[in-house]
């Protein structure tokens, strides 16, 4: 038996989720308060149903919240120990992609409806919902996927009992109503399944570098620091070093006089250097090395009257200080038009370089027209692509042959990361960039057994971690590694931050 129930405690929750998922899970009208769940809960056979699903409207505990609002229960406590639903993640995205205010969060059972004090009580323990059946229905579950949705009716500052009440328990219903189709996705997503995990993947030296420079700027100096530019490209490192004190600004206008900046991980061209020079401001320089070592090249092909075709993205941080270390003498080069457009003065002395983070095929492509134009076109010492970068798109190739779905955790401004989604879709599986577990698109997963993930070298180990627990609220996974290679590369600190 692998339907979706759907319990819901009234009459007109029952009847508002009913007609929002049609014909795709049985809904069950399970009655008021803990007595009746906790009856209708030991009533429910083994094997009557596949996934649970508790859906109904709730009290708002935090201020934040206004009434018509979804909070899915990550955590359901209150009655007995506390049950975690791991997928809460997911579902919380999909209706916020739906259109709907939603997010996970903790919901707390009680045994009678609460107000003034006591919400504000629940709420400082970290409760968004108070309901009077979740924690009772879901020991119904047992080991099979459940999950919880609650609709905020009424909220601490719009009582129950208020003239305010009526318009929230119908806002309540509604939102309800347009979360059921999305409960039957997450049904239908549900299922065993196997998580094939790429080797390398997330933090590579150059981010490792570049964080621990910003953590030991602000320990020397406190709070602000400055960063030009977020400091590596993903929103997880960016925000936590936000909660911080760090303060992340486009320009160097943005810093105040006397302040200490730090320059990212991507590198910033001579002309910012020599503004903060000019400037006086305390500047500490995050550059990976493998991208300084591009500066270097450019430099020198530069000086000995090269064009320098800099293979890469325009826009990109790294590409824009790369071409700024030879002003006049670098161009910036994407694709086979861009190579036949190029026009050097002598054909002979033509050089190119790469962004790092290139996918190694798509620059071979671009390469392979230069030589053709330019046979006598000269490259870099050693490979500019970096060692992460590579070693991220052979492992995500290695796990895609072996998988239905390729997950990459990255943000969305990340080059590696978005390398890594193309080249899992060249090796034939259908790939996804996500910042975390709210973007998998539930009807990604229907019906895929195997699911390849890896993550950019800016996205920490920790969004992986929850990646595969949000998976885990699905049903049973076996998590496997495929390692193509072993990194221990690391980078010195700069000066200003050794102790
Ligand atoms: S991806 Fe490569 S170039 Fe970029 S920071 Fe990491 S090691 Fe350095």
């Amino acid at each position: 038996m692998n339907r979706l129930l759907v319990c819901s405690p009234l009459r007109l929750e029952a009847r508002a989720v009913r007609r929002g998922i049609g014909d795709d899970g049985d809904v069950r009208q399970t009655g008021y308060g803990p007595r009746k769940s906790a009856a209708q809960a030991a009533k429910l056979r083994p094997g009557s149903f596949g996934m649970l699903a508790i859906a109904g409207t709730g009290g708002g505990l935090s201020a934040d919240l206004s009434p018509g609002d979804l909070v899915v229960a990550a955590l359901v406590s209150g009655a007995g120990p506390a049950i975690s639903c791991p997928s809460a993640p997911l579902l919380a995205g999909e209706l916020r992609r739906a259109g709907l205010r939603a997010r996970a969060g903790q919901i707390v059972t009680v045994d009678h409806l609460v107000h003034g004090a006591e919400r504000a009580r629940l709420a400082a323990a970290g409760a968004l919902v108070a309901d009077m059946e979740s924690a009772q229905l879901l020991a119904a579950a047992a080991d099979r996927p459940a999950i919880v949705v609650r609709a905020v009716s009424d909220t601490p500052q719009r009582p129950l009992l208020s003239p305010a009440g009526l318009a929230g328990g119908i806002a309540a219903l509604r939102s309800l109503r347009l979360a059921a189709p999305a409960l039957a996705r997450w049904a239908a997503a549900a299922g065993p399944r196997r998580i094939v995990l790429a080797g390398p993947r997330s933090f590579c030296a150059g981010v490792e570098r570049a964080i621990e420079i910003v953590e030991r700027a602000l320990d020397m100096h406190g709070a602000p620091v400055y960063v030009r530019k977020q400091i590596v490209h993903n929103s997880h490192v960016v925000a936590s070093l936000e909660r911080r004190g760090v303060i992340f600004v486009d320009e160097l206008s943005e810093v105040p006089d006397g302040a200490v900046v730090v320059f990212s991980a991507h590198g910033v061209s001579p002309a910012v250097r020599d503004e903060a020079a000019r400037r006086g401001l305390d500047t500490v320089d995050a550059t990976c090395p493998l991208v300084s070592k591009v500066h270097v090249e450019a430099r020198r092909f530069a000086a000995d009257g090269y064009l320098v075709a800099l293979i890469g993205h325009a826009g990109h941080e790294e590409v824009e200080g790369t071409l700024g270390e030879a002003p006049g003498s670098a161009v910036l080069v994407q694709n086979g038009a861009d190579v036949a457009s190029l026009r050097p003065d002598d054909p002979a002395k033509v050089a190119y370089l790469m962004q790092t983070t290139l996918s190694a095929d798509e620059a071979g492509g671009i390469v392979g027209e230069l030589l053709e134009r330019f046979p006598a076109a000269r490259g870099p010492g050693s490979d500019d692509i970096c060692y992460a970068t590579t070693n991220r798109q052979l492992a995500v190739r290695a796990v895609a042959a072996e998988s239905d779905l390729v997950l990459v955790a990255g943000s969305a401004n990340s080059s590696n990361s978005r390398r890594l989604v193309e080249t899992a879709e060249r090796a034939g599986q259908p790939a996804y960039l996500i910042d975390g577990p709210e973007d998998i698109e539930l009807g990604w997963l229907a019906g895929v057994s195997t699911i390849g993930l890896t993550a950019g070298a800016s996205a920490p180990p920790a969004v992986v971690h929850e990646i595969v627990a949000a998976l885990r609220g699905l049903g049973p996974v076996e998590v496997s590694e495929r390692v193509v290679t072993t990194e221990n590369i690391r980078f010195g600190l700069p000066k200003e931050v050794r102790q």
